[in-house]
This record gives structure tokens, sequence and C-alpha cells, in this order.
């Protein structure tokens, strides 16, 4: 079975060095060693001043709304995976949802003002597959309508920006380190600020609101334990190496499927891709429905993602037309991506794909 994504994994051994520190201190979690130097590795990593590593890519988004007071209207993206919608309901806060651009499939900045209302309080976007939204237009806007900017960089971990890592972009980024992510902790996350103040209230919201005796707020436990930072430790120094297989793979991709009527997602210029998925678009249902059930048949499993499109999501109060995420979702399919895919993998898979569209 080949399986969309092919979780990373360190020799055995480097894990269970760096977690045998943990080990010896009878030091699990709450803030330990591995935890406080997988922080420090990865804000130099991301050129940033904080970042908190949480328990995953979830939590992360419902923190950010919490320490940024975000209560009301959130214009977002309907072309995300559903945690992005979910941690807006779940804290009482209202999507409202502005169409992508058919381009780069993140949300069109060129539709957000008319989708402003008094009520509006932030903009909560995500870097689809890895590609910048466009981060100069949001900045102008949010700071025009005195809006909070979050970005849901969970595909976004090593993908650059105008010389910047994405992640530093935004009031805050949050990132998944979930393992079918490209850089993972086996389940995890983290957010990233530059902000002293937002990062101090995190870091409290995400231990219960309190400081030893000192009560602040109701907070939650967002936190990870240093068995999965001892992951990151060992995961983090194979990052360039990962990304540079995942490249040699995504143009094996690019040359084996030439001249078939595939769309790709195409990039802002000035952007670093991190080779984070292998997303082809189709020109109709019909054909991706083919192709997956040959693909299957086959052992292959690619994903549809993301499918459904998030304005459709049944348990929505109100419902919204994005026609152009609509259309996408239907029509997009994640081809089998990881770092140990085998070349002769990619061309099986290819020649399956051809059969169906030749
Ligand atoms: C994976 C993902 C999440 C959720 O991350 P978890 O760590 O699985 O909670 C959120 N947003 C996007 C865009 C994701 O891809």
């Amino acid at each position: 079975m080949i399986a969309v994504t092919k979780a990373f994994l360190p020799p055995f051994e480097e894990y269970t060095q760096i977690l045998k520190r943990a080990w010896d201190n009878v030091w699990l979690t709450n803030n330990g060693e591995l935890l406080q130097e997988l922080e420090a590795k990865l804000a130099a990593y991301l050129g940033v001043k904080h970042v908190l590593y949480c328990g995953n890519g979830t939590v992360v988004l419902q923190l950010a709304l919490k320490a940024l007071n975000i209560t009301g209207d959130v214009i977002t993206t309907p072309f995300s995976y559903v945690a992005t919608t979910n941690a807006l309901l779940w804290e009482k806060c209202n999507p409202i949802f502005v169409d992508i651009n058919p381009i780069d499939f993140c949300i069109d900045a060129d539709k957000i003002e008319a989708s402003i209302t008094p009520g509006t309080q932030a903009i909560l976007a995500t870097h689809v597959y890895g590609n910048p939204c466009k981060i100069e237009k949001i900045e102008a806007i949010a700071k025009q309508y005195n809006l909070k900017v979050i970005y849901d960089a969970a595909h976004a971990f090593g993908a650059s920006y105008n010389g910047k890592q994405l992640l530093s972009y935004g009031d805050v980024s949050t990132c998944s380190f979930h393992a079918t992510k490209i850089f993972h902790t086996v389940e995890g996350g983290c957010l990233v600020t530059n902000d002293d103040e937002l990062a101090a209230k995190l870091k409290i919201i995400r231990s219960f609101g309190h400081v030893g005796d000192n009560y602040y707020a109701a907070g939650i436990n967002g936190k990870n334990s240093e068995f999965h930072a001892a992951m990151g430790l060992s995961n983090l120094p194979y990052l360039p190496g990962i990304i540079q297989n995942r490249k040699n793979t995504s143009e094996q991709y690019d040359a084996l499927l030439a001249g078939l009527n595939l769309q790709r997602p195409l990039a802002l210029a000035g952007s670093h891709y991190n080779y984070a998925y292998y997303p082809v678009v189709f020109d109709k249902e019909t054909i991706l429905l083919q192709v997956m059930a040959a693909l299957l048949a086959n052992g292959i499993s690619p994903r549809r993602y993301f499918y459904p499109s998030l304005n459709t999501l049944p348990y929505l109060t109100t419902q919204t037309v994005c026609a152009v995420s609509e259309d996408i979702a239907t029509r997009v399919l994640c081809l089998p991506l990881s770092n140990s895919l085998a070349e002769d993998d990619v061309e099986r898979i290819c020649a399956i794909i051809r059969s169906i569209m030749q």
C-alpha cells in the first residue's frame, strides 16, 4: 500500500539517545528541557522571537483566537483542512468565508474588503499546500480596518517568502507537527509570534492559565511532552534532506505528467517552496474519480485534499457560496509524496494516471 504520505522516522537510536535525557531526569512534560531546546531551535530556524511548542495544530488555532480576544466575525478561507473552521466555531467565532483565487488556491485577498463588517475582528487564512497568501495585501487591509491576522501555516514549515520563513508573518502563525506533516513530532504544533506581550499571554493560557499560585485566565491544556519534543529534536536536522528528496520526487512527477490536462497551483513570485504536497487538478470530477479508483485498485491511496469546500460543511448555520473553492475542491487530488517514495513507484503512479487520461 502506498499512502498519500509516509512519516519520516529518524534512526531509532538517535531518538532514544535524546529521550534518555528526559528519562534520566524523570522529567516527562511541563516545560521540560527538551521542549525548551526544541522551542529555541525552532525560533532560530524560523528567525522569530517566540515559538511555543504545543499539543497539536488545532489547539494552537484556539489559543491564538483566545489570546487575541477574537469572539466575533472572522474572515477565513473555505479551502483548508476542517480544523481551521472548527477552531473558529469551537471558539464561538463566526466564520465569514471569502472565496479563494484560482491560481494558488489561497484566500482571494482582492475579495476580503467587500466581506468586512463592523463586527469583523480578524483574518484567519491558510498558506495552502505551503504556498503563501498575498501577505502584503492582507497586511494592508488588516492595518486599515484594525484586524488581527492569524495564519494557519500547518503546511508551510520550511517554506519561505521574500527571504523570510513563511511562519514569521502575521500577528501570529500556527503550525501542525502531526505525523503526516513535512516536519513532525508525532503529534504537535506551535505558535509563532514576534510580539512579547502576546507570547507571554499564550504561554499562560497554554498551561491552564496559571503560573504557580497566580491565576490569570481560564486557560486550557495545550502543552506537549518531552517524548514529543525529543522526536522534534531528532527530526529537525533531517529537514533539508527531506525537502530535497521531496523536491526530486515532485520534479519526477512534473516530468512524467507533462502534457496531460492537469492544473497545478502556481505560487506567488518570491516564494520558496517546501514541497509539502503534490496536488493536481483534473478537468472534471469524473476524471478524478476514475483516476482515484484506478490508483486504489493498485494499492495506491491518494487523498482528496481539500474536500469538501469548508463553506459547505453541514453543521454551519449560514450557508454561503464560494464558487472557486467548491469547484477546485471537487477536482483536486494530492498524489503520494514523502521522503522515501521510490522512483519506480512514481513511475507506476504516473503510468496509471496516463492510462486513464490518454
Ligand atoms: C493538519 C492541519 C491542521 C491540524 O493540525 P493537527 O496537528 O492535526 O491538529 C490544521 N490546519 C491545517 C491547514 C492542517 O493541514
